[in-house]
């Protein structure tokens, strides 16, 4: 045997050095950008918060399960990984005591000969092959060759796939191949538990020599395999519980990061501040953990099939926004960890200058602005890759240092610079909607209100815009009812500057934030609710980043929470088919999910029906990430697609809880029903609108 464990050991010893090499390569590329110091202190100082995502993401493989065929299968392959180890332990043991004493009957001490241990290493072997079975399935059903643009592996390196499919399936072979023989010469170290292989045992021959190379060719596909997985997306393996540990908590969503420069916190009357340094404009501003997103995706295009602009036809993948980084960061590489590039050529400085977005960049503009922030793909990537991050600090940079963004939106940030507001109305007209209501709404003056529990933070929408403004007088009634006290800013109130940040105008956001919060902190505001979203999501999460904190809750949390107190009670019948509208800012970005369907499911009368994508696959409006502000050319309009959604669910009204969604939904339902798609009667209201129709009696 002592040939079988010079071999083994050379091959080792060839292979971990060929992995080590990369790894150092990796991390030496991956640290070439600004540091990233505030996602190492929260690691720390969130062990507790770590622990459980390393135990519910990485091993209880809860991303992956939504999706059950693949999910399962990705489950049982990836458990293989870590109880196979318990495999090449006793394969390793098995050579080398073979080398030693002539005989491989080598077994891990303690525990080595448990048939429950021998089961175990059978059982997931076998749960391991169905699922690189399944696996194969999936991707030739999935096929891009077929599906096309459908397929959510269109883009991605596809023979990668199948090669590392095709190195474990080898891998639990020969694991066979080694374990039976071992058993058939007597060296296996169970007796009982390990179905298959003592199975095996039975009818293989009595052969070392079969034993030997079975061995070998075990340890030699899985020192294969391990070279190619640190050269593949297969990197996942090693970078995937990483990412998790580093990533934005709780999910990346919700808040916007902060924009900074060499890992600090910008600060915009910092003399100091080197204007160019704000966002990325080329890949080696990359932190490293955008190169861990890099080196953590799969390529499994589960961000790129829930995509609002994937999938009405726009240039933008998820999937391929980060392949595309990647791959440009690896073929510069070289140049970018050099200590010097001053003799090179000018190819290769131009690659190295090469802009991360442009009509010649990494990333064409239209795929930058194509996104509508919804959070979708965000939400479904197992390995918990950042889209927004990644495309919000390239649009901070288009904006603020290439001053390169869609011409109509720059109408919308004059309007907030000059008016506060996206339209460019008058301050004054903020309050007017309290004039159509038939009682008093107090308005802050200086402070709040000393009876006034909560500051009804209306929002542009909500105070100027018509559709809303049935929302904001719908929600000031409902309070009015349940004898909630409330107050509003009015013509004090600002945009809360969510346009400006999802556009990347950093710097307008943090103006209009601090004018905000300096309002809401001297009136002594502790409890706001909002009804727009965004409003919601700004003043609730990134208000915090600025020093505003406050106790922030949508209408629709604390309507349905009236509703079950008992402060609003509705009875008359809404006889009508009602589907919802999921608002991303709402429910991907907040969680928000079961409040607006409890309030509809009070409404006697009310059917109400889910369209296809709901809940945390809900299907984006086109509004979000600042587009509602900017025309959409290319492709299917994304409200369309939704109300085309909507329509297959046969309804009599579409239902939402934000304001821009009103304005989207009722756009496309007013097309379709020009076009004679869509019933005469289809309205989109919100579903405080609802709520109060039912709680007032008929009049
Ligand atoms: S946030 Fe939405 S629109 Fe933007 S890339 Fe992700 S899925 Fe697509
Ligand atoms: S970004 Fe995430 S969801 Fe998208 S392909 Fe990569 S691993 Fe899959």
């Amino acid at each position: 045997m002592l040939w079988v464990a010079i071999i083994g050991l050379v091959m080792t010893v060839a292979a971990v050095a060929m992995a080590g090499r990369r790894a150092l390569f990796l991390v030496k590329l991956a640290t070439v950008g600004p540091p990233a110091p505030e996602r190492i202190a929260y690691a720390k100082a969130n062990v507790g918060q770590e622990i459980k995502a390393q135990l519910v993401e990485v091993f209880g493989q809860k991303k992956l399960l939504k999706w059950t065929a693949s999910g399962v299968a990705h489950f049982f392959v990836m458990w293989a990984f870590f109880i196979l180890l318990t495999v090449y332990i006793e394969a390793y043991g098995a050579i080398i005591q073979g080398a030693i004493t002539g005989r491989p009957n080598f077994h891990i001490p303690l525990i080595g000969t448990w048939g429950v241990l021998g089961f175990l290493q059978d059982f997931i072997a076998v749960a391991c092959l169905l699922g690189v079975v399944a696996f194969a399935v999936i991707r030739v059903k999935n096929s891009p060759k077929t599906l096309g643009r459908g397929s959510r592996f269109s883009g991605s390196h596809l023979g990668g796939a199948w090669l590392v499919l095709f190195m474990i399936f080898n891998i639990i072979w020969t694991l066979f191949l080694a374990r039976g023989a071992a058993a058939a010469n007597g060296n296996f170290p169970y007796s009982s538990g390990a179905f298959v292989s003592l199975a095996l045992g039975d009818v293989l021959p009595h052969s070392e020599l079969l034993e030997e190379i079975g061995l070998l060719l075990h340890i030699g596909f899985m020192l294969v395999f391990l070279v190619i997985v640190m050269n593949s997306k297969h990197l996942h393996i090693f970078t995937a519980p990483l990412n998790v540990l580093f990533s934005r908590r709780p999910d990346a969503m919700g808040a916007a990061p902060e924009l900074r420069v060499d890992g600090k916190t910008v600060d915009f009357e910092d003399e100091d501040l080197d204007p160019e340094k704000l966002g990325r404009g080329k890949i080696g501003d990359t932190t490293w953990k955008g190169f861990l997103d890099f080196y953590s995706c799969t390529e499994c295009g589960r961000c790129q099939s829930q995509c609002p602009a994937w999938n009405t036809d726009k240039p933008l993948s998820p999937k391929m926004l980060i392949i595309d980084q990647r791959d440009h960061a690896f073929a510069v590489a070289p140049y970018l960890m050099a200590a010097s590039n001053e003799h090179a050529g000018q190819d290769v400085l131009a690659l190295l200058e090469k802009p991360l977005v442009g009509e010649d960049g990494v990333i064409h503009p239209d795929v930058l602005w194509s996104c509508t922030n919804c959070g979708a793909c965000v939400e479904q990537c197992p390995v918990d890759i950042e889209h927004i991050d990644h495309i919000l600090d390239m649009r901070r940079y288009q904006v603020m240092v290439e001053s390169s963004f869609p011409s109509e939106a720059g109408v919308m940030v004059k309007n907030l610079e000059n008016k506060g507001n996206p339209w460019g109305m008058s301050e004054m007209k903020r309050a007017d909607w309290i004039e159509e209501l038939d009682f008093e709404v107090e308005l802050v003056e200086d402070k709040m209100p000393e009876d006034a529990e909560y500051l009804f933070w209306v929002g542009c929408a909500g105070a100027l815009e018509d559709r809303a403004k049935k929302t904001t007088k719908a929600v000031a009634e409902l309070l009015h009812i349940a004898g909630v006290k409330f107050a509003v800013l009015g013509p004090m109130e600002a945009c809360t500057g969510d346009p400006a940040r999802r556009l990347g105008m950093e710097y307008l956001f943090n103006m209009l934030a601090q004018q905000n919060i300096e309002t809401l902190n001297e009136a002594g505001v502790k409890k706001i609710v909002a009804t727009c979203p965004h409003c919601f999501n700004t003043l609730a999460n990134e208000y915090p980043q600025l020093g505003g904190t406050y106790e922030v809750v949508h209408h629709t949390q604390l309507l349905a929470k009236l509703v079950d107190e008992g402060l609003l009670t509705p009875i008359t019948p809404i006889e009508e088919k009602i589907t919802y509208h999921d608002p991303c800012f709402l429910g991907r970005h907040n969680k928000v999910y079961s409040q607006p369907r409890d309030i509809m499911s009070k409404v006697p009368g009310v059917q109400t029906q889910e369209m296809h994508r709901h809940k945390d696959r809900g299907f984006c409006c086109g509004a979000g990430g600042a587009r509602m502000w900017m025309e959409e050319r290319i492709g299917k309009r994304i409200n369309t697609e939704r109300v085309d959604e909507a329509l297959t669910t046969n309804p009599d009204t579409v239902s939402t809880a934000c304001p821009f969604c009103m304005v989207m939904l009722g756009d496309a339902i007013n097309e379709k029903k020009n076009s004679g798609e869509a019933k005469e009667s289809l309205e989109v209201v919100d579903v405080a609108q609802l709520l109060i129709k039912s709680v007032k009696s008929p009049s």
